[in-house]
């Protein structure tokens, strides 16, 4: 299999199950032009977000890793009325690109984008505590630290949603030196000897190459 047959897939899939959304594809048209990386969740992957958010019944969601707000978009949509989402981006060009798209999106009033390292920013949030769904997305090798904080911040029933965690299949090396498998592999070991976490891992191809997606559902 090559990249070319999961983008095909990936195209057909989105032509039949994912409706053109203008503010979406705008949120990527104006990350691109203002030289954000092309590194936002797939269509598809943005889709089974938005569809974990509703299964879930999440009114408040957590996202730690803005960029120009797409996943965001797709969290947000999900919502219920009076729902509201807080995204973490460390990067102040990111979180001004992200604001427009989301304000496009209609979901300004939803959506609160906090700038700064997510490791400053996340202690401010326990007031808004519990979290129904949290979904991590930054600097990989703070992974385990984002964990720690999910559990903190989240319930029981709540869903802890990671991306990135194959890492083109370097995460089955436990040699590796690379910060980024370091950290999923730290992240993987803490949920598995967390009792209050019943996880799996899901490796994913697509659009965006070989991946995967670490789901856990707060127990206890
Ligand atoms: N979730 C986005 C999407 O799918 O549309 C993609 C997020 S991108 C993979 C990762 C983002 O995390 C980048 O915008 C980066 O600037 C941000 N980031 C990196 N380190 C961070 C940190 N320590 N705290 C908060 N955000 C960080």
């Amino acid at each position: 299999m090559s990249q070319s047959t999961w983008d095909a897939v990936d195209a057909y899939f989105a032509d039949h199950l994912i409706p053109t959304d203008p503010a979406l594809d705008a949120a990527l048209a104006t990350s691109e032009q203002a030289g954000l990386p092309a590194i936002a969740v797939s269509a598809g992957q943005g889709k089974l977000l938005n569809l974990l958010t509703r299964i879930a019944g999440a009114s408040s969601v957590l996202e730690i890793g803005t960029l120009g707000g797409y996943s965001t978009i797709w969290l947000g949509k999900a919502l219920p009325a009076g729902g509201t989402l807080v995204s973490l981006e460390s990067d102040a060009k990111h979180a001004e690109v992200a604001r427009g798209n989301v304000a496009r999106a209609g979901l300004a009033d939803v959506v609160d984008i906090r700038v700064g390292p997510a490791l400053d920013t996340l202690p401010g949030l326990r007031d808004l505590a519990p979290f129904d769904l949290v979904f991590i997305d930054a600097d990989k090798p703070n992974n385990p630290h984002y964990l720690n904080w999910a559990l903190e911040l989240t319930g029981i029933g709540s869903v802890i949603i990671v991306d990135n965690v194959v890492r083109g299949g370097s995460v089955a090396d436990s040699g590796s030196t690379d910060a980024a498998v370091r950290g999923v592999r730290e992240l993987t070991e803490l949920i598995e000897n967390e009792p209050r976490l019943d996880a799996t891992a899901l490796q994913t191809v697509g659009s965006k190459g070989y991946d995967g997606f670490a789901i856990a559902l707060v127990t206890g």
